[in-house]
Order: structure tokens, then C-alpha cells, then sequence
């Protein structure tokens, strides 16, 4: 049976869980087939140290764009080391693909996004029946209705244990956890991805304001990728 057929009986088994119970509830109900995919970003920390404590060999999939912040790549590296992640594996789009993405940020930035992210993702999540992401409620606009159990595309369910929590909870947890900060954050970034397409937030703004600044696109389209199972 496709996963996403049964998401109505995993809600009822499992929807009043989250965090590392929710993410390891559904590594035993789907053993070997459950990755999750990290930006590495301004929250990240706090998804994938639940990883590394349920299952540090857990696949994580890691979308080099080409485009990243070098704080970003640096972060990956020190964060992978400091949590024991075992199964890192970085994603990059096809070389004969790139030449047709310069600079496509400027004039297109749905296709850039679908040449750098979602063509990527796609290859790269064939075979797993659950993706597991950091997504949470109130980062707001497309995301404020979010549920921890979502279905994705083409079979594949999308796993967000962070969905219900808040900014207070998050903070709390990089601090009861130790985990350290991507740098950027000390620089006003609160949502994080490539330098061209993200800025630091003013006072009061939404977190992910920075993204895509003066335009209306407030996603790059991978949490709709799914793959045939
Ligand atoms: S976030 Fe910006 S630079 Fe990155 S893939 Fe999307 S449009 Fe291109």
C-alpha cells in the first residue's frame, strides 16, 4: 500500500506526537525508507539533532544550489561533525544544467529554483516512502496551516515534527541543546538559502520576509517534489 494511503490511520496513531517521539514513531513504521532533507539553515540545527538521536545514519539530503552562502557550507560541515550524522548526502544539480541557470535568480526565479532545487530533489529522494522536513506553523503564509503529517506527491508523505512549535520553543531547544548557531543569524538572517535570493529581516517582520524580497514567492517548490515508488 502507497504510504500516503495510510496517512489517515498514521494522523490517527501518531498525530499527537512530535519532535524526536513523532520522527521515531515513524522510522519503526518505515525502517530504511525515511530521509530528511536540511538546508542547513537558520533553525536547521534543532530538526537534525532529533536525527542524530533517533538514528544518526538516517539519510539527510543536503541541496548545494551552487548558490549558497560559503557560511552555509561551512555550517553544514561543522554542524554533520558536532551531531554525528553519518549519511550525509550533497545534491547538486546536473553540470550540463548550470550554464542554463546563470544568473536565472535575476529573470526567472521559479525556474532557477526549479533547475537548482527541484530537479535535484527529485532524483535524489527516488526510493523513500517519507521525507522528513523542518517546516514549521508559524513561519505563516503557506506553511500556517501545516500539519505534522502531510501527503507529498506521488505516493510519498512529508514528515515535519517541528510543525507546532514556536520561535520560543526552537530558542529553547538550541539552548538546552547546546547546538550552535548558523553565523548569519548574528547578522539578522532568520530564514535562510541562497545569497541572491535571501536578506536579513527588520524588527518585526515575518521570519521568512528575507526570502525572495519584493517579490511573490515565498517557496522554491521542494516540499512538492515526490517521486514514483
Ligand atoms: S533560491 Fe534563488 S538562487 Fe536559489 S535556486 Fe531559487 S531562485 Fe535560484
Amino acid at each position: 500500500m502507497s504510504p500516503v494511503n495510510r496517512i489517515g490511520s498514521l494522523r490517527l496513531a501518531y498525530g499527537h506526537l512530535d519532535g524526536s517521539d513523532l520522527l521515531r514513531a515513524i522510522c519503526q513504521e518505515f525502517p530504511g525508507r525515511v530521509a530528511a532533507v536540511s538546508s542547513f539553515g537558520a533553525e536547521s540545527a534543532v530538526l537534525l539533532a532529533m536525527v542524530a538521536e533517533v538514528d544518526p545514519g538516517l539519510p539527510v539530503i543536503f541541496l548545494d544550489t551552487g548558490e549558497l552562502f560559503d557560511e552555509t557550507l561551512a555550517y553544514r560541515t561543522e554542524l554533520s561533525r558536532l551531531l554525528g550524522l553519518i549519511d550525509l548526502r550533497v545534491v547538486r544539480p546536473a553540470p550540463a544544467r548550470l550554464a542554463e541557470a546563470e544568473e536565472l535568480w535575476r529573470s526567472d526565479p521559479e525556474a532557477c529554483c526549479h533547475l537548482r532545487k527541484v530537479l535535484p530533489l527529485r532524483q535524489a529522494v527516488a526510493g523513500f516512502q517519507v521525507l522528513v522536513d523542518g517546516r514549521k506553523r508559524f513561519h505563516g503564509a503557506e506553511r500556517a496551516q501545516l500539519r505534522s503529517i502531510e501527503p507529498g506527491n506521488e505516493g510519498q508523505l512529508k514528515l515535519s515534527p517541528l510543525a507546532s512549535w514556536s520561535q520560543a520553543r526552537i530558542d529553547a531547544a538550541f539552548d538546552a541543546l547546546r547546538l550552535p548557531r548558523h553565523p548569519l543569524v548574528a547578522q539578522g538572517y532568520r530564514s535562510i538559502g541562497c545569497w541572491p535570493c535571501s536578506r536579513p529581516t527588520e524588527p518585526g517582520e515575518p521570519v521568512r520576509a528575507g526570502r525572495w524580497a519584493g517579490s511573490a514567492k515565498t517557496e522554491c517548490g521542494i516540499h512538492k517534489v515526490g517521486t514514483t515508488l
